[in-house]
């Protein structure tokens, strides 16, 4: 496997690949990765003649300066994993090679970022469109592949890549979760072992309402629902829980409302922040 700390190194691996007609499958990530990113390179490895991943804590799509300091960083095991996982070649730049300068573009998704993780985080999906962005021009990807454990931006990129006319498709990969149904994640390495032990809450609070929505039918009951059964852990401090539509993320609130229904959570639990979303309908 090869690793990659320049964009000129990657942009002439990619050239050589293309100019042999090899498609890139491609997976950005900000490394500690575990079975969620490695699925994510299974499905890039076999859907394409060549895998690359980029391993990155890219620090404009953080509002938060404590959370980006504390983001777990792992490169020698990260590359470990993905040599076993069959990944071709990684980029692995600093922030001088990606950011030489303060970037000054700002891109703005409306409405699509107006809700849950973009009303909760300003700046934040600014800052992945603008990593996303400078990455797929590296990379030159025939496809790319993001986890639906982040819906939000996976319909962002979506959004970007349309508009934009990137010649890349974009392809989503289901959640892969832990045996307790917790969402598996970069952020759960910095759970203490009694807050992963409350963990799995979240998961059950989303099927909880998703039960009570099919059910009863009205989205504010539900969410009161699951709310409720929330509140019994106090470790957890609510941040919010919608049901929305899956392609526009607005809020549905009945059944009827929408052809796809989502529910997406977002909490604190101790110092960390965890987000987790399930198909309703
Ligand atoms: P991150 O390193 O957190 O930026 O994630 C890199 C990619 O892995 C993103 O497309 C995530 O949506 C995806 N991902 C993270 N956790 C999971 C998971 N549990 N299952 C599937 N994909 C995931």
């Amino acid at each position: 496997m090869q690793v990659f700390k320049t964009i000129q190194e990657v942009r002439s691996w990619a050239r050589r690949r293309q100019n042999a007609s090899k498609s890139i499958g491609f997976v950005p990530t900000m490394g500690a990765l575990h079975e969620g990113h490695l699925s994510l390179v299974r499905c890039a490895k076999q859907n394409n003649d060549g895998c690359i991943a980029s391993i990155f804590v890219n620090p404009t799509q953080f509002n938060n300066a404590e959370d980006l300091k504390n983001y777990p960083r792992t490169l020698e095991n990260d590359l470990r994993k993905l040599e076993s996982a069959g990944c071709d070649a990684v980029f692995a730049p600093d922030a001088e090679q990606m950011y030489s300068r303060k970037p000054r573009l700002q891109i703005n998704f409306g409405a699509l970022e107006e809700v849950m993780e973009g009303a909760f985080r300003p700046g934040h999906f600014n800052g992945v469109a603008l990593v996303v962005s400078k990455l797929f021009h590296i990379v030159s990807p025939a496809r790319a592949y993001f986890g639906e454990k982040d819906f939000q931006q996976l319909a962002v990129i979506r959004c970007m890549t349309k508009d934009l006319s990137f010649d890349t498709e974009i392809v989503g990969v289901p959640t892969v979760r832990e045996e307790d149904g917790l969402a598996m994640s970069s952020r759960n390495l910095r759970l203490t072992p009694a807050e992963r032990g409350i963990a799995p809450a979240v998961y059950q609070s989303l099927q909880a309402c998703r039960d009570h929505f099919l059910k009863f039918g009205q989205a504010k009951e539900a969410v009161a629902h699951a709310r409720a059964l929330l509140k019994r852990h106090p470790e957890i401090t609510f941040e919010y829980l919608e049901l929305v539509d899956a392609e526009t993320l607005q809020p549905v609130a009945e059944p009827d409302d929408a052809a796809h229904v989502q529910a997406c959570i977002a909490v604190h639990l101790g110092q960390v922040r965890l987000i987790d979303n399930i198909s309703v309908k």
